[in-house]
């Protein structure tokens, strides 16, 4: 599948010190935006009850980002501490199924995820190789209690930046409406083919839901139907800002698809024990990609415009 969204027309941002006085201005108003953007965030979550929580770099267990079909990575940083293997955080998504189930039932983080993304996806313009993820999760949650939420957030996030007139905000004046339309990732591909991620960003003028999406053992799959029980929300022309799902936390349903998956269950050990014990309960959640979301809301060509550190892909500053 082709990943550029302007073939040709991608500009690599480049590192501070080589910035114009007028690029420099730019990326000063972008920091404004993102500022915003998380005090929007965290306080509608603290004011909704979750903790927020701080993340982590190292880990015996991370996200195995397999089988995911928009997972890419060119290589998995693993090192060893203190004589024990560890890998950088893909994603804290093992950190939440045990949190939400322990001390923390409703929870987020800001976590610093590394993903050294294959070097083509420096022209996708929606790639970096660090980024970071407004992480949540509810024990006890459905998809729909997410998907809620999240509506009620975005558009109020949405029409929060519009009463700032000082800010580069890119969409119009007209409030968003909700609920956002679900759309089966089944249908999306009868209709436009395997093209449709890059289709669907194109053909929307509002957020829209896709659901159904096969991807990691974590996410909760009907057994009587085959149906995933998860989402990914898509906004105009930027594609996808976030993905979710309902959980996986019975043990023998998690191990059978690690089975499935060809995923060494020694990555997963500590999940594995408690899933075993009955300690590992239902829950949903979510990641919100922040350069993303920030990107869409000022109109970036390239998610490195928005990181005061451009992390992308192939591309290696000092900074
Ligand atoms: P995932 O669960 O892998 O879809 O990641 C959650 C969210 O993080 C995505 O919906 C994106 O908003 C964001 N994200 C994922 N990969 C990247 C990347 N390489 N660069 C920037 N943002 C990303
Ligand atoms: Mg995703």
């Amino acid at each position: 599948m082709s990943e550029t969204f302007e073939p040709g027309a991608t500009v690599i941002p480049k590192p501070l010190h080589l910035l114009t006085d007028h690029e420099l201005e730019r990326k000063e108003q972008v920091a404004k935006v993102t500022t915003r953007v998380l005090r929007y965030l965290t306080g509608e979550f603290e004011s909704r009850g979750f903790d927020w929580l701080l993340p982590v770099v190292f880990s015996k267990s991370t996200d195995p980002l397999w089988p995911d079909p928009g997972a890419s990575i060119e290589k998995r940083v693993e090192t060893e501490i203190y004589g024990e293997p560890v890998r950088t955080t893909h994603s804290m998504i093992i950190h939440k199924l045990v949190a939400s189930s322990t001390a923390y039932p409703k929870l987020f983080v800001l976590s610093p995820n590394v993903r050294i993304e294959r070097r083509e996806r420096k022209d996708t313009g929606r790639h970096a190789y660090e980024f970071t993820q407004f992480d949540f999760e509810l024990r006890g949650a459905g998809s729909e209690d997410v998907r809620e939420l999240v509506e009620a957030v975005v558009a109020g996030l949405v029409a929060h930046l519009k009463t700032t007139s000082d800010l580069p905000v890119s969409f119009g004046r007209e409030a968003m409406k909700t609920p956002f339309e679900v759309l089966d990732r089944r249908d999306l591909i009868a209709r436009h083919g395997q093209e449709w991620e890059l289709v669907l960003p194109q053909q929307t003028s509002r957020p829209v839901w896709v659901t159904n999406i096969p991807r990691e053992f974590y996410d909760y799959e009907d057994p009587a139907t085959g149906r995933w029980d998860n989402y990914d929300l898509f906004v105009p022309y930027y594609g996808e800002i976030l993905s979710g799902a309902r959980r996986e936390w019975e043990h023998d349903r998690i191990v059978s698809k690690m089975e499935r998956d060809g995923i060494d269950q020694k990555n997963f050990s500590l999940l594995l024990r408690l899933s075993e014990e009955g300690r590992i309960k239902p829950s949903a959640g979510a990641g919100i990609g922040i350069e993303r979301i920030v990107g869409w809301i000022v109109g970036a060509k390239h998610i490195g415009e928005v990181q005061p550190f451009p992390k992308v892909p192939g591309v290696v500053y000092d900074l």
